[in-house]
């Protein structure tokens, strides 16, 4: 397969796409991003990788954080954690109040926010420094040392984070949290605001590709079992309510965030992550979703 020539061809289509959408402007630091970067990357099992674009820079990861979050907390509790989250679609945005009061403050999923918030809270009980044990993870995944939180976008959000601290509120009054809640929301805040370029997010997600087994360590992490639940969440909400479209358009399991971020794989092949700030109504990268519906159409290389 010449990915190369594809994402060059995917990249020179994109232009001719007039630009729509807006930066994650309710992070005030997220507002000051240049709108026009774009970056892809490819990553294949046999550790080839193809780039188009400013695959070097960092940006903020955002709800992509959901899914290591996630697989550090699935690996310690296993299946106790889905006594106090769901695994169905929510169908709402990522930040909506509505379901949660009907259901009893357990969210519908480990990756709306309500959902990352009990996982957040989960790691607080579990890891001794959980910033500190955090990082280290995303650090092995990615097998890079100098992935970092950038403290002004978690301050940022956190001065603007109403939303979260309702969420976080009225999950404690049903007594699906544990712990303080400013101590869980500054290490959630941490979590989204880790740094990563397209490059470091395709290898970290090599994990889900390999059914749980980092590479080239050759550590397993999930078991096979975990590995295919994990990949199937992000296949039905890992999209929040436009999971249906990107399943609908793409075909791959993924995550997206509001730093305009999306990462999706395909079992056994190849992982790929894609950045354009710029986002749909339902806060996915508009470009990036474009991008990834040429390529998997174009390679032929959709899960469908
Ligand atoms: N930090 C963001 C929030 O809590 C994450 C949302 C996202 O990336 N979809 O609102």
């Amino acid at each position: 397969m010449d990915y190369q020539s594809i994402i060059t061809e995917i990249a020179g289509e994109l232009e001719q796409i007039p630009k729509q959408g807006e930066l994650a402007v309710y992070i005030p630091e997220l507002a000051k991003v240049d709108p026009n970067k774009f970056a892809l990357n490819i990553h294949t099992i046999e550790y080839q990788d193809y780039n188009f674009g400013d695959v070097d820079d960092r940006f903020s990861i955002q709800s992509i954080s959901k899914v290591f979050a996630l697989t550090k907390a699935y690996m310690i509790h296993g299946s106790d954690l889905w006594k106090r989250v769901g695994v169905e679609p929510s169908g709402n945005p990522f930040n909506s109040l509505v379901q949660l009061e009907y259901e009893n403050g357990i969210p519908r999923n480990p990756f709306i926010n309500a959902g990352a918030l009990v996982i957040a809270d989960i790691l607080c009980d579990s890891l001794e420094h959980p910033k500190e044990d955090m990082i280290s993870f995303v650090r092995k995944l990615s097998g890079n040392n100098s992935i970092n939180y950038n403290i002004k976008v978690a301050e940022s959000e956190k001065n603007m984070g109403y939303n979260n601290a309702a969420q976080i509120n009225l999950m404690k009054s049903f007594g699906n949290i544990n712990n303080d809640i400013e101590y869980v929301l500054d290490f959630y805040y941490h979590l989204c605001s880790i740094e990563m370029s397209v490059k470091e997010l395709s290898k970290s997600f090599m994990l889900y590709v390999n059914h749980g087994v980092l590479m080239p360590e050759n550590e397993r992490l999930l078991n096979y079992s975990r590995s295919k639940r994990m990949n199937a969440l992000m296949q039905t909400c890992g999209f929040y309510d436009e999971a249906g479209q990107f399943s609908f358009k793409v075909g791959l399991p993924g995550k997206s965030g509001v730093g305009g971020g999306i990462v999706a794989i395909y079992p056994e092949k190849y992982s790929v992550a894609v950045w354009s700030p710029l986002l749909n109504k339902k806060g996915n990268s508009f470009l990036g979703m474009k991008a990834l519906e040429m390529l998997t159409t174009k390679t032929r290389l959709s899960i469908f």
